[in-house]
């Protein structure tokens, strides 16, 4: 299959010619039709170099309304490289959005460098745990207009001992938002969590 006949809009098609990506990878095959057509939850089994940033992150660029200012996408992800990586991706992905405004946020870097880039309005933030729950708790970050949150390497994350601040900070958006969870590995914590914030979660492997 193509990235054309997944349903994808030009200026993210163009974005991937000028990537050079020929086909979408396995897990984007799977979960791109979803994402784009339906408002559901998603659990994905997948490991890191699958190609699940664009999985997810495609679908969001096209759903999210760029013209706005709110940010609408989160990304909660383990590590301070995983969030700058996943954000320089989105920002690739997203060279043709005009106006896309994507934020990394994470620990060890001024909070109010951080904040100062939310505050121009950040569509899409990507975030690490701690951090995240701290710049909320300072009212630093609106996350009350959410409509697409990531879970990326849930099973990195609970292992790290971030399940009360993923709780504390999820609590902090819409209940009607649409949650993706991705793990390489599914031990019963990641099920735990995601029964506690997913409803009815449609499901691939890779
Ligand atoms: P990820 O699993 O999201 O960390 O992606 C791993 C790497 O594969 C990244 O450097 C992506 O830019 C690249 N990539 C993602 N999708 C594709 C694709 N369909 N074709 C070629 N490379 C890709």
């Amino acid at each position: 299959s193509t990235f054309q006949n997944l349903g994808l809009q030009d200026n993210l098609l163009q974005a991937i010619t000028d990537l050079g990506f020929e086909k979408p990878s396995e897990v984007q095959e799977k979960a791109i039709p979803i994402l784009l057509d339906e408002e559901t939850d998603l659990v994905a089994l997948a490991q890191t170099g699958t190609g699940k940033t664009a999985a997810f992150g495609f679908p969001m660029l096209q759903k999210i309304q760029i013209d706005s200012r709110t940010t609408q996408g989160l990304i909660l992800s383990p590590t301070r490289e995983l969030c700058l990586q996943i954000a320089n991706e989105l920002k690739l992905y997203g060279k043709y959005c005009k106006g896309l405004n994507v934020v990394a946020i994470y620990g060890g870097a001024s909070i109010t460098e951080q904040a100062k880039q939310v505050k121009r309005g950040a569509q899409i933030i990507v975030a690490t745990p701690g951090r995240m729950k701290d710049m909320i708790n300072r009212r630093m970050v609106d996350i009350s207009k959410i409509e697409y949150s990531v879970l990326d390497e849930a099973d990195e994350m609970l292992n790290m001992g971030f399940y009360e601040d993923i709780t504390s900070i999820l609590s902090h958006t819409p209940d009607e938002k649409n949650t993706w969870l991705f793990s390489a590995t599914m031990p019963k914590e990641v099920a735990t969590i995601a029964k506690k914030f997913m409803y009815n979660p449609k499901e691939i492997t890779v």
